[in-house]
């Protein structure tokens, strides 16, 4: 199996006025921290049989706080974890780590790419000094300018800024500035987001206070300003809140849409293991303190006497099927030896199954034996997950697969939808191809034939009430 995963770096210079993630204000990453997720990962990778890793995105937090050995050192732990030691990425393998402007420099960068980091993730936001000081954002215009100066001079390779649309102050010629900036330096793919205000953030309290100005309409217009100027740059809207140059998408995010299982280590870091009957969500313990401790000190009995008895349960329950663990179960076709990537697994360990048309009661047992750290553990039923699918999925301008959706749920996609694909709408300027059960799908949904695929997504309009949509679903 070659998941992705996700590393969740949870320490940052200063708390942001806006952001409720989980993080703590610190002057670096301890580095008893990085130990710790070390070890977690090699557990998870014993215990869900990986080969190699699909993609790596080390986010945060602030993981450009890492010091240069320390990200040294993580990286050799996340390619040391995969069981196969010959080949521990994909060939193809998007490995992401985010960094803030403020914290980027020649030697970080030279190292991260030394290591195999091959993409880098900067949160601009917004570069005009009085947004991001209302915002209590650390980075100034100048860090920005220096960041994207050393990224020029001293990365080999592709990067992605993030922008927030709609903060205080923030005026259209500002996004046209950050979309001219970001672009003349060379970035392939933007993230363009909404600011949300969160309940009990500093930002929240001093508008609700009236100590900053907020127009919420104001703030939807400034994002549209900015999907359509990218758009008329030609960075394409493949996902909501995301943009990119043809064949610059992020992989590791579009698995998370496409709904393929993956893991997450470090403090707060989830991962999912769709499955069948039930699929399991973890978040690792919020407590930065609490997972060093118990990864460093109280996990070694844990990992071992959990490998053994997963291994124990799952060899017993092989042995009754004549089987061992090159036939377990997988993402493909359920047939585990197929996956020459495996390499050297230990017997027993769990794979992770995306879509779970195959888990068995003895595989949910061996899930839940190897998710026994401390963490928030979520069982997803089958109508969780096959409404995460449709959800997930419609985020994307790709859609949603009918033949996937059947396979996965065994249903009719369209139906599902509301779509009634009998009245077809002829109409050039009306909706896409059909009309629907209800106004929202007969609006918003169109029908996408691909490779002799057919998909259903929103439209462009309707990428913008994909929440009302799925309300109504
Ligand atoms: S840098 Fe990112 S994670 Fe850290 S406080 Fe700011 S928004 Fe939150």
């Amino acid at each position: 199996m070659k998941p992705p995963l996700y590393v969740h770096i949870p320490y940052c210079l200063q708390k942001c006025g806006y952001c409720d993630f989980f993080s703590a204000s610190a002057p670096c990453v301890p580095p008893e921290y990085v130990r710790a997720v070390a070890r977690q990962l090699e557990h998870l990778a014993r215990a869900f049989c990986v080969g190699g890793w699909k993609s790596v995105y080390i986010g945060g937090g602030t993981p450009s706080l890492l010091g240069a050995e320390d990200l040294e050192f993580l990286c050799e732990s996340i390619k040391a974890a995969a069981l196969n030691k010959e080949a521990p990425l994909d060939e193809n393998c998007e490995w992401t780590i985010e960094m803030n402007p403020e914290t980027v420099s020649r030697p970080l960068l030279e190292k991260a790419a030394s290591c195999g980091i091959n993409r880098l993730s900067v949160g601009i936001q917004c570069k005009n000094d009085k947004v991001l000081r209302a915002i209590g954002r650390r980075a100034s215009e100048r860090d920005i300018e220096k960041a994207a100066e050393l990224i020029k001079n001293f990365w080999p390779h592709e990067w992605s800024a993030d922008l927030i649309a709609g903060l205080p102050f923030q005026t259209k010629e500002d996004i046209e500035r950050d979309i001219d900036f970001v672009e003349r330096n060379g970035a392939k793919h933007v993230s363009l987001y909404s600011l949300t205000l969160e309940d009990g953030t500093p930002l929240k309290g001093a508008i609700d206070a009236g100590k900053i100005p907020y127009d919420e309409e104001a703030a939807e217009e400034l994002w549209l300003d900015g999907r359509d100027l990218l758009e008329k740059r030609g960075f394409l809207q493949y996902e909501v809140s995301n943009f990119a140059r043809p064949g610059f998408e992020s992989i590791h995010n579009g698995a998370y849409w496409a709904q393929e299982s993956y893991l997450g280590a470090g403090a707060g870091a989830a991962g999912t293991i769709y499955g069948k009957p039930t699929g399991w969500r973890y978040t690792n313990i919020l407590d930065a303190a609490e997972y060093i401790k118990f990864w460093l000190e109280e996990a070694k009995g844990f990992t071992d006497l959990n490998a053994g008895r997963a291994n124990q349960e799952a060899s017993q329950d092989q042995e009754a099927r004549g089987q061992d663990c090159s036939q377990g179960l997988n993402a493909g076709d359920g047939n585990c030896s197929q996956d020459k990537n495996c390499g050297g697994q230990p017997k027993g360990c769990t794979n992770l199954n995306a879509g779970g048309a195959k888990q068995e009661a003895s595989q949910d047992q061996n899930v839940r034996a190897a998710l026994a750290f401390p963490c928030q553990l979520e069982a997803l039923d089958m109508a969780t997950q096959e409404f995460e699918y449709i959800m997930t999925n419609l985020r994307t301008r790709r859609g949603a697969s009918a033949a996937e959706y059947q396979a996965r749920y065994g249903g009719d996609l369209a139906a599902r939808l509301g779509c009634k694909e009998a009245a077809r709408v002829q109409n050039a300027g009306e909706p896409k191809g059909f009309t629907g059960q209800n106004a929202a799908a007969a609006r918003w949904i169109e029908k996408i034939e691909r490779d002799g695929e057919v998909f259903y997504a929103m439209t462009r309009e309707g990428l913008l009430f994909l929440n009302k949509f799925l309300e109504e679903l």
